[in-house]
C-alpha cells in the first residue's frame, strides 16, 4: 500500500481517538474514500505511545470512550475507574476491528509535508515511506501531547547508562530491579511513573523543578451497580457530559469559597477530596480560577494534605508548590505519590533548594554542584504541546506559507478547527480549541461531528473549498486570550501558556470557553448554522 500516487476524499493524520472516529464518520456516513497515515504500527495515538509504568487513563472510563458504538457502551466492561494504558488501547483495538477500520489505514508512516494545491484546490500529502497522494481534505487527528519534549541538556550524549522518555518507553518495559534510577519532572505523567518505579528501583531520585498540586486519584473497582446505573442511562451520561463545562459529570459549586464559612469550606473540600479525581480541580468553587484569595483557600488545604503525608517536614517543604495559583498548570492524580517521599529508597532533589540539573555526565546528573550516579534516567519532561505536532507536519497553505511563519507570537486559529490560509484543513482538537482542558473524547467527538457536518454540507452546496477568514481568525485569537488574561491562568509557567519549551512563544494554547464545552459545542453550532459564518466557501 505505500508509495502510492492516489487521490482520496480526505487524508487523516494519526489514529488514535480522533482520526479513528473521523474515519469512521466520513467513510461510513459520507461514503467518502479516506486515508488515515499513522506513524506507530498500529491504533492507539497517545495509548500506543505512552506505555511508562503507571500510565492510565486520568478520566473516570465510563466517560473516556467512544458514545457513537452504543452496543459497545452497553457491552464493554472496564476493570477500573481509570484503566491501564493496555487495556485503553485493548479497546481500540477491539474498535478498529468491530468497525474494520484498518482497512483504510496505512502504519508505520509519517506524514514529512502536505501542501495546498490552489491551482486544483487539493492538498498534496508526502509520506516518509514516498506515498505521494492528494486530497480534498486534510484533517489532523495528531493529538495535543504528542511531540515529546527532551529539553537540551548538556552531556546526555555522554552517559553511559539508558536513558528514555516517557512517551517512548520501550515495548515491555524496562526493568528497573536493583538499578539507581533518575527520575527527571514531576507532572502528571510523573507523578504516574514514580510511585510504580520505586518500588522496583534499589534507588530513585527525583528531580523537581516545579513541586504541583496533587490531588487523591481513587483508582479501584467501581460498584457494580454504579455501572449498571450508568449503562441504563447512557443516554442521560453523554447528553450531561455534552452540555457541560469541562466534559465531566459535575460542574463548580456556585457559591464563592469567600462567602461560607470555614466548616462548610472544609466539608465540600473533604468530600471532593475523598471522591477522588478531578472533581476537587474541576468541580470546585466558581472563584476559584479567578480570585487569588479564593484559590489561596483551595490552595490551603491541599498544602496541609501534603505535610501531613510526608513524614520529613525538609521534602515536605519541597514538595509544597509556590508562586503559582492552584490549578493553573494540569490537575496530576496521585496514587501513592507523596507517600513514596517516605520511603528509604527515594530522594528527590528540589532545582530551588539542591540546585538546578546542570548537566549529564557518563555517569548521572549534575545538579547544584553535586553528581548523582545513575543506571537508568527516565525524562517526563512532557511535550511541545498543541502547536508542536501540527508544525511538524511541515504543512504549506495558500503562497507557500507554512504555520511557522503563520504562528510566529502562538497559535492563529479560527474556532481552534481551521487556520486561515489553509482551506479545507482541519485540525481535530487543535489549539484555541478546548480540547486539553476538557474530557478528550469529548472534545474529539464534537469536532469530528462538525467537520462531517460541514464537508456534508459542502458537498452538497457543490462547494470545493472552505476556509477561515483572515478577520474572523483575528477576532477569535482576541476572544481567546481575553477570556484566559480574566483568570489565574497567566501566571503559571504552564505548558498551557506555552513556557515549558524554551523559546515557544508565550501563549495560551487551549480555549477556555465561558460556557464550557457546552458552550463551545453551541458557538460551533451556531457558526454552522448561519452558513458558516466567519469562512468563505468557493
Ligand atoms: P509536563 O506536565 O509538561 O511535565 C513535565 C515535567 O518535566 C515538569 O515537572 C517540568 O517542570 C519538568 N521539566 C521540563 N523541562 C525540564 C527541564 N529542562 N529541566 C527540569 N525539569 C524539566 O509533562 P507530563 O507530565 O508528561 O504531562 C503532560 C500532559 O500529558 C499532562 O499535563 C496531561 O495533560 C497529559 N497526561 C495525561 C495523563 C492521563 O490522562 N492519563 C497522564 C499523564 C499525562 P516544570 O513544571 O517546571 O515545567
Amino acid at each position: 500500500m505505500a508509495g502510492t500516487n492516489k487521490t482520496f476524499d480526505a487524508v487523516v493524520i494519526g489514529a488514535g481517538f480522533s482520526g479513528m472516529h473521523m474515519l469512521k464518520s466520513l467513510r461510513d456516513k459520507l461514503g467518502l474514500n479516506v486515508r488515515v497515515y499513522e506513524s506507530g504500527d498500529t491504533v492507539g495515538g497517545t495509548w500506543y505511545w505512552n506505555r511508562y509504568p503507571g500510565a492510565r487513563c486520568d478520566s473516570d472510563a465510563y466517560i473516556y470512550c467512544f458514545t457513537w458504538d452504543k452496543q459497545l457502551l452497553q457491552d464493554w466492561n472496564w476493570t477500573e475507574r481509570y484503566p491501564e494504558q493496555p487495556e485503553i488501547l485493548r479497546y481500540l483495538e477491539h474498535v478498529a476491528e468491530r468497525h474494520d477500520l484498518k482497512r483504510n489505514m496505512q502504519f508505520n508512516t509519517r506524514v514529512i509535508g502536505a501542501e495546498f494545491d490552489e491551482t486544483t484546490d487539493m492538498w498534496r500529502v508526502h509520506t516518509d515511506k514516498g506515498d505521494d497522494v492528494t486530497a480534498r481534505y486534510l484533517i489532523t487527528a495528531v493529538g495535543s501531547l504528542s511531540t515529546t519534549n527532551i529539553p537540551h541538556f548538556e552531556g546526555l550524549e555522554t552517559f553511559q547508562g539508558k536513558w528514555c522518555h516517557t512517551s517512548r518507553f520501550p515495548r515491555g518495559g524496562i526493568d528497573f530491579t536493583g538499578k539507581r534510577v533518575a527520575v527527571v519532572g514531576t507532572g502528571a505523567t510523573a507523578v504516574q511513573a514514580i510511585p510504580e518505579i520505586a518500588q522496583q528501583a534499589k534507588q530513585l531520585t527525583v528531580f523537581q523543578r516545579t513541586a504541583n498540586y496533587c490531588v487523591p486519584a481513587r483508582n479501584g473497582k467501581v460498584d457494580p451497580e454504579v455501572v449498571r446505573a450508568r449503562k441504563a442511562d447512557y443516554d442521560g451520561v453523554i447528553d450531561r457530559i455534552r452540555k457541560s463545562f469541562f466534559g465531566f459529570e459535575y460542574g463548580f459549586i456556585e457559591k464563592s469559597a469567600l462567602e461560607v464559612t470555614t466548616e462548610e469550606r472544609e466539608r465540600e473540600f473533604d468530600r471532593m477530596w475523598d471522591a477522588g479525581g478531578f472533581a476537587f480541580w474541576l468541580a470546585n468553587y466558581q472563584d476559584m480560577f479567578f480570585i487569588q484569595e479564593a484559590n489561596d483557600l483551595c490552595a490551603d488545604y491541599i498544602k496541609r494534605k501534603i505535610r501531613k503525608t510526608v513524614k520529613d517536614p525538609v521534602v515536605a517543604e519541597k514538595l509544597i508548590p509556590k508562586g503559582y495559583a492552584y490549578g493553573t498548570k494540569r490537575q496530576p492524580l496521585d496514587t501513592n505519590y507523596y507517600e513514596t517521599f517516605n520511603k528509604d529508597n527515594v530522594l528527590l532533589v528540589d532545582a530551588t533548594i539542591d540546585g538546578p540539573i546542570e548537566r549529564i555526565s557518563g555517569r548521572g546528573i549534575q545538579a547544584g554542584g553535586k553528581e548523582y550516579e545513575f543506571d537508568i534516567i527516565v525524562f517526563a519532561t512532557g511535550f511541545d504541546a498543541m502547536t508542536g505536532p501540527l508544525k511538524a507536519l511541515n504543512l504549506k497553505g495558500r503562497g507557500g506559507r507554512t504555520l511557522d511563519e503563520q504562528w510566529v507570537h502562538g497559535p492563529q486559529t479560527y474556532l481552534g478547527i481551521s487556520v486561515a490560509g489553509f482551506p479545507n484543513l482541519f485540525t481535530l482538537t487543535g489549539p484555541q480549541s478546548p480540547s486539553v482542558l476538557s474530557n478528550m473524547p469529548v472534545s474529539i467527538e464534537q469536532h469530528v461531528e462538525w467537520v462531517t457536518d460541514c464537508i456534508a454540507k459542502m458537498r452538497e452546496a457543490g462547494k470545493t473549498t472552505i476556509e477561515a477568514t483572515g478577520e474572523a481568525q483575528e477576532k477569535w485569537v482576541a476572544h481567546v486570550n481575553e477570556v484566559v488574561s480574566g483568570t489565574l491562568m497567566p501566571g503559571a509557567n504552564s505548558w498551557y501558556m506555552s513556557a515549558n519549551i524554551a523559546g515557544k512563544p508565550r501563549a495560551f494554547l487551549p480555549y477556555l470557553c465561558p460556557e464550557g464545552v457546552g458552550g463551545y459545542r453551541r458557538k460551533c453550532d451556531e457558526v454552522a448554522a448561519n452558513g458558516y459564518e466567519g469562512f468563505a466557501l468557493a
